[in-house]
């Protein structure tokens, strides 16, 4: 096998050990993925009939405080200046997302002042009597009170995860923030845009590489092909970005994920909701949101006869479905307490990204950690000849 490093998956994380591996430590990279295109679940292409950009595995917006990220990413891509706004309909109202003073003084219709506000949940979230919040459900209740959380929350978070709140982690609705004034940016992070010629065109110039060779449409437990498991253990060092119980044969439990389906519909209509993103969090709606994607780039003059949108549904992953979000119920975490031990034990292979360790990561965080796998693995490995081993699944 002609390569030093085998990398598993071409979403951000494989493509950033990929590119660093090649640019900065000079070594012969092969890139492999089944899928028939590079870029994970970020990949995007013009809709066939009307030339606008999809995002084909869900909308994905690019946001960072990290600097070191934002460096990175652009010396690949610039970045529009589109910040990203979320709207809710409830019970056929729209207000905007996430929680803002805007939205707590038209749910409460009231003009109440920040601190006015900071009173009012307060006094919502004292049925907590004080106790550290310990699952998603106190969590939120201690952030936004029981009738915001009825209202935005509970039944959007029963639709998109199908798993009692209780068992989901705090850390899930700590993505949003909640703000007391009317800022209703949904990131709270320093950069954000969206790439100026398109996610695809930023990922190929990662790769374009005269040491990087991507194979698509090959899969790693493929026996027939050359860089399959079989062919490569012991042979290359190897980043395996797949699902990690799908690497060891699911001998410690299937980890639970969620997955979505996408539903696409071109409109002979120019706009058909003013807004990227308009969240459904009422029980009787089936799909969780609705992406609207000529809105991604007001910039550019996309046709005015039409317009694609996508509903969002998400249920269960089977296996043979696209894994999206670990649920990471107590189940879960034990397994994977059990993956990252057989982790610890396979030699040679590094595991990362949001498959490869069982966490919800956003694109700037993949790149981040695979960064600091280039700085803390694959550098001491390749420069020092020190062991290629994983510190476990998050390492
Ligand atoms: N969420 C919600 N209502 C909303 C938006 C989000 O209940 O209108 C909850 C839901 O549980 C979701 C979590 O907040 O899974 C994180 O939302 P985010 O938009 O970050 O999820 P993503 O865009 O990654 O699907």
């Amino acid at each position: 096998m002609n390569a030093d490093l085998l990398v598993v998956g071409s979403g951000l994380f494989g493509l950033t050990v990929a590119e660093r591996a090649a640019n900065d430590l000079g070594l012969n990279v092969v890139v492999i993925d089944r899928r028939h295109h590079i870029g994970g679940n970020a990949y995007s292409e013009p809709e066939a009939q009307t030339g606008i950009e999809v995002h084909r595995y869900g909308a994905h917006l690019f946001h960072t405080s990290n600097e070191r990220v934002w460096n990175y990413v652009n010396q690949f891509t610039g970045f529009t200046n589109y910040v990203h706004k979320v709207y809710t309909n409830h019970h056929g109202i729209v207000y905007p997302m996430p929680v803002n003073l805007h939205t707590i003084n038209q749910f409460f219709n009231a003009a109440y002042s920040p601190s006015e506000a900071r009173q009012l949940i307060a006094e919502q979230a004292a049925e907590l009597e004080g106790k550290e919040p310990e699952n998603f459900v106190e969590k939120g209740i201690s952030l936004i009170g029981r009738p915001l959380y009825e209202a935005f929350i509970m039944h959007y978070t029963a639709k998109q995860w199908q798993t009692d709140p209780e068992q989901l982690p705090a850390s899930i609705i700590s993505r949003l923030p909640v703000r007391y004034n009317y800022d209703n940016r949904y990131f709270n992070d320093t950069w954000e845009g969206l790439p100026v010629d398109g996610y695809t065109a930023w990922f190929e110039r990662m790769v374009d590489h005269p040491r990087i060779e991507v194979k698509l449409d090959t899969d790693f437990f493929d026996d027939a092909q050359p860089f399959s498991k079989g062919a490569a253990a012991g042979q290359v060092p190897v980043v395996y970005t797949g699902p990690v119980d799908r690497y060891f044969d699911f001998e410690a439990g299937e980890l639970g994920w969620r997955t979505i389906d996408l539903e696409e519909e071109v409109l002979p209509i120019e706009d058909f909701q003013g807004t990227s993103v308009m969240n459904y969090p009422d029980a009787d709606v089936p799909y969780t949101r609705i992406h609207e994607f000529r809105h991604f780039h007001p910039e550019r003059s996309y046709t005015k006869d039409a317009t694609v949108i996508m509903r969002e549904y998400s249920r269960f992953a089977e296996k043979g479905d696209e894994p999206y979000y670990p649920i990471n119920t107590d189940a879960d975490r034990a397994g994977l307490l059990a993956y990252r031990d057989l982790a610890r034990a396979e030699s040679n292979v590094l595991f990362g990204g949001r498959l490869g360790t069982y966490k919800y990561l956003d694109m700037h965080m993949a790149i981040g950690s695979a960064l600091s796998m280039v700085d803390n693995k694959l550098r001491p490995h390749f420069t020092e000849g020190a062991r290629l081993e994983s510190g476990g699944v998050d390492a």
